[in-house]
C-alpha cells in the first residue's frame, strides 16, 4: 500500500538535500547534490510523468486540434515552457520535449518539413531549461509515425528515419532518457525501442495505446507487447493514450503479471466504458450520439478523485511509472502525486472547503450561510 512515508519520490529527495544544505553548506558545495536517473528513481519508487501537452495546449488556444501539429513552438516558445512549469509545479518529476508530432511525416502533411530540425531543437531546448531548472528528469520523445505498414517496405524505412533521426537530435540534447508512445502497432514500438537502442545510450520506456480492440493491429495481446519489447530491452514498458484509467487498469495488471521490468500507465483522462472503451470511441448522447473526439470530450473528463483513486490502484498494483496523457491539465497530475502520498508545490491549492461560503465548518463561517446548503 501507498503510505506517506513510503513514497519520498523526487520532492522527498530534494527537500532532503536542500536540509543538507542548511546543515553543512561547505559539504554540499563540494560534493553538489545529483538527481538520481530514471532507474534509480524507479527503484525507490514512483516516478510521476506528465504528457499528452498537445490536447492541453490546443485547450489553452496555441494549437490547432486535427493534424495536432505543436507549431507553437516557434509560434509561442513561451507558453511551451510555462506549460512544463504548471505540469512541474502540479508534481510532474519529467520535463518530456514536446516532440509528439514533430516528426518528418506530420510536418509534411501540414507543408512544414523545412521546419523538422528547428522545432525539434526549440522543443529540446525548453524541455532541457525547465528540466535543470526544476531538477526533473529531462526526457526525450518519439512517437507513431502513422505510416507504418508492414507490408510496404519503403514505408519502413522511413520509419527508421524518423526514429534515427529524433533520436539522435534528442541524445544531442543531453536528455536523461527516452519515451517511445502512443503506437498502434507493436511491431513499430519495437523499431522505436531498436533506434533508441542504437542511437542513445539512454533508458528507453516504450508505450503504447490498445484502442477498442484488446490487442495491438498486429494482433498482439498488451501482455505479450510488453514481452517482446522487455526482451528487446526495453526499461520500462507499459501503455499510453487512447485507454482511460477504467479501461487501461484491467490491461496493466495483465502486464505487470507478464514482465519483469518497471511498468508504465498513462491513461487519458476520459470516462471510457467496456462498451466505449478508448477516447476516439466515445460518443456524446446529448449531441445525438455524435463522436467526441477530439473537441467535444469535456463532458467525459474524468475528476481529480477519479485519477487519484487510479494512482492509488495503479501503484498498489506495481505500476510504478505514472502519467496522464492527451487532455491532461495540472489538476490531474497534482491528484496523481496526491495519490503517491507526495505534496507538490501546487498542493498548496488543493482543494480545502474549511472556509467556503456556504458549505465551511470553520466557525468564521456564519449560521446563517450553513443553514441555506440544503437549498443551493
Ligand atoms: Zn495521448
Amino acid at each position: 500500500m501507498v503510505t506517506k512515508k513510503k513514497s519520498t519520490g523526487v520532492r522527498g529527495a530534494k527537500s532532503r538535500a536542500t536540509a543538507a544544505n542548511r546543515a553543512n553548506p561547505q559539504t554540499v558545495q563540494s560534493a553538489p547534490y545529483k538527481e538520481p536517473g530514471l532507474m534509480k528513481r524507479l527503484a525507490m519508487g514512483a516516478v510521476v510523468c506528465a504528457e499528452g501537452y498537445v490536447f492541453e495546449l490546443e485547450r489553452r488556444g496555441y494549437l490547432q486540434a486535427g493534424a495536432f501539429v505543436p507549431t507553437v513552438l516557434q509560434e509561442h516558445p513561451e507558453v511551451v515552457e510555462q506549460l512544463h512549469m504548471d505540469f512541474v509545479h502540479a508534481g510532474s518529476d519529467v520535463t518530456q520535449a514536446l516532440t509528439y508530432y514533430v516528426h518528418r511525416e506530420k510536418l509534411r502533411v501540414i507543408g512544414r518539413e523545412k521546419d523538422l530540425e528547428a522545432m525539434n531543437h526549440v522543443a529540446l531546448k525548453i524541455a532541457k531549461k525547465v528540466a535543470r531548472k526544476t531538477q526533473t528528469l529531462f526526457a526525450g520523445d518519439i512517437c507513431n509515425t502513422n505510416i507504418y505498414d508492414p507490408n510496404d517496405s519503403k514505408a519502413l524505412k522511413q520509419v527508421a528515419r524518423i526514429f534515427e533521426e529524433q533520436v539522435g537530435w534528442a541524445a544531442d540534447a543531453g536528455v536523461d532518457y527516452i519515451v517511445a508512445e502512443t503506437f498502434s502497432w507493436g511491431q513499430e514500438a519495437l523499431m522505436a525501442l531498436d533506434a533508441i537502442k542504437k542511437y542513445s545510450k539512454v533508458p528507453a520506456v516504450v508505450t503504447f495505446s490498445i484502442h477498442r480492440e484488446l490487442t495491438t493491429r498486429e494482433g498482439w495481446t498488451a501482455a505479450e507487447t510488453c514481452r517482446r519489447l522487455e526482451a528487446a530491452g526495453a526499461d520500462v514498458v507499459g501503455l499510453n493514450c487512447h485507454r482511460g484509467p477504467r479501461t487501461m487498469l484491467p490491461l496493466l495488471k495483465e502486464i505487470r503479471a507478464a514482465v519483469k521490468c518497471a511498468v508504465a500507465g498513462l491513461p487519458v483522462p476520459y470516462r471510457t466504458t467496456e462498451e466505449q472503451p478508448s477516447f476516439m470511441s466515445l460518443t456524446d448522447p446529448c449531441c445525438g450520439g455524435r463522436r467526441a473526439f477530439p473537441v467535444g470530450l469535456d463532458p467525459f473528463v474524468v475528476t481529480r478523485q477519479e485519477i487519484f483513486d487510479f494512482g492509488r490502484e495503479a501503484y498498489a498494483m506495481g505500476i510504478k511509472y505514472l502519467g496522464v496523457c492527451c487532455g491532461a491539465g495540472p489538476q490531474h497530475i497534482r491528484a496523481l502525486a496526491e495519490s503517491l502520498g507526495r505534496r507538490p508545490e501546487g498542493s498548496k491549492y488543493s482543494v480545502d472547503m474549511s472556509k467556503h461560503a456556504f458549505f465551511g465548518t470553520d466557525q468564521k463561517i456564519k449560521t446563517v450561510q450553513t443553514e441555506y446548503q440544503s437549498r443551493l
